[in-house]
């Protein structure tokens, strides 16, 4: 029989999902793969209960139900404090990740270059090996995640088509600052680039850090694919619901290739999902509280417990060094402890490029109580751990 897609070698299965599925199989607490353990608001679970009835059940308008594009222009047009027009710059994808794959196919040509800041989501590399993209990687340099601005500048030197920014960072919780983002952006605009945005987490953002648009510097919104998804924002990660924002020549672009790719997300649930658009600040205060506590309570128990730990400026992941531990595999590191210590987490070379096996994630959305028990298992790590 012929070979298959000669793509297929070149990337694996998501490890955040497999971990899921080892944690599942033996019953650990899954702080891998990043989702909430709590309900979402109760307004969406009432509206999706009033929807089972009342529908939609059929197709909505293949780039987004009408309602949630303005609900998500009335939305963005407040953030952003650019006009954005439910009919011209927005379309509605299947989570983030359809969002992403939708905007690299729609910008980049097979054997056209991206830059990827390394450590990056997993995503990324299967986005750009799947839409034939070749990326450059750029490190990212610990403790605080900078760049160096003459490896960005000559990594932009070799024409690149696009560059993927996820801000703030899954996994190292790096907040980009306005100054890193206006020298990117000066950047973009001198060598006639794309950005591409990964902003899932704007609203999870810890306190003196502030978000930058990137679309809102001079010259930028035309340059810029924003990314985006409710799935964080509103505790819906199984809605699968996301959205792209872009001017409104790149977005009749992304609207083709998302009408093949999927034809478009939940009609009822995008219904269920206007309610959500439509809450006043107080809710993202009130998010942006929530995970402040569970930030706090999660990385003082590591430093009490003597553990090495990044502390995230936003998103809700936390990487833990575990050199002292004396393996020298991290996937090992990270099946062992699902199954000895009932704890499961991500093994953090499968984010970076650079050959790093000493980091893991591990993500925090989970209840105070949950985080407690989470803690309570860590105590034992180095005794059950160490080689
Ligand atoms: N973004 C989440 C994470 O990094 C969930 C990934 C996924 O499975 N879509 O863990």
């Amino acid at each position: 029989m012929k070979e298959l897609s000669k793509k297929m070698p070149l990337f694996t299965e998501s490890v955040i999902r497999h971990m899921t599925r080892i944690s599942d199989e033996c019953g650990a607490i899954n702080l891998s793969q990043g989702f909430p353990d709590f309900p979402p608001p109760k307004p969406l679970l009432d509206r999706l209960a009033q929807v089972a009835y009342e529908g939609p059940h059929q197709y909505a308008v293949t780039w987004g139900a009408q309602n949630l594009r303005e609900a998500i222009a009335e939305n963005r047009t407040g953030r952003l404090g650019i006009p954005i027009d439910p009919n011209k710059n927005i379309v509605v994808t299947c989570g983030s990740t359809e969002a992403m794959m939708a905007s690299v196919m729609a910008v980049v040509n097979p054997g056209e270059k991206v830059i990827v800041f390394s450590p990056f989501y997993e995503n990324y590399g299967a986005d750009a090996i799947l839409s034939g993209a070749d990326p450059i990687y750029v490190p990212l340099y610990q403790p605080d995640f900078h760049f160096n601005p003459d490896e960005l500048e000559a990594a932009f030197k070799q024409n690149p088509k696009a560059i993927i920014i996820c801000n703030p960072s899954n996994p190292c919780g790096k907040v980009f600052t306005r100054k890193e983002l206006e020298f990117i952006a000066d950047l973009v605009r001198k060598y006639d680039t794309y950005v591409i945005t990964d902003e899932v987490y704007e609203y999870i953002l810890y306190k003196p850090n502030v978000y930058t648009y990137i679309s809102t510097l001079p010259g930028m919104f035309e340059r810029t694919i924003a990314c985006n998804s409710l799935s964080k924002t509103y505790s819906i990660t199984g809605w699968r619901l996301g959205y792209v924002i872009a001017s409104p020549e790149i977005i009749d672009c992304v609207k083709k290739v998302h009408d093949f790719l999927t034809v478009g997300a939940a009609s009822p649930l995008q219904e269920a999902a206007v309610v959500g658009l439509r809450f006043p600040q107080k809710y993202y205060d009130d998010l942006q509280e929530l995970y402040t506590r569970k930030r706090d309570l999660f990385c003082d128990g590591l430093t009490r417990l003597g553990l090495q730990h990044t502390k995230p400026q936003g998103a809700y992941y936390v990487l833990m060094d575990i050199s002292e531990f004396g393996w020298d595999d991290d996937n090992d590191f990270c099946e062992t402890m699902t199954r000895k210590v009932g704890v499961a987490a991500v093994p953090g070379s499968s984010f970076f490029r650079e050959p790093v096996n000493n980091l893991i994630r591990f993500h925090f959305a989970k209840s105070e109580p949950m985080l407690n028990e989470v803690l309570n298992r860590l105590e034992n790590l180095k005794k059950i751990m160490q080689k």
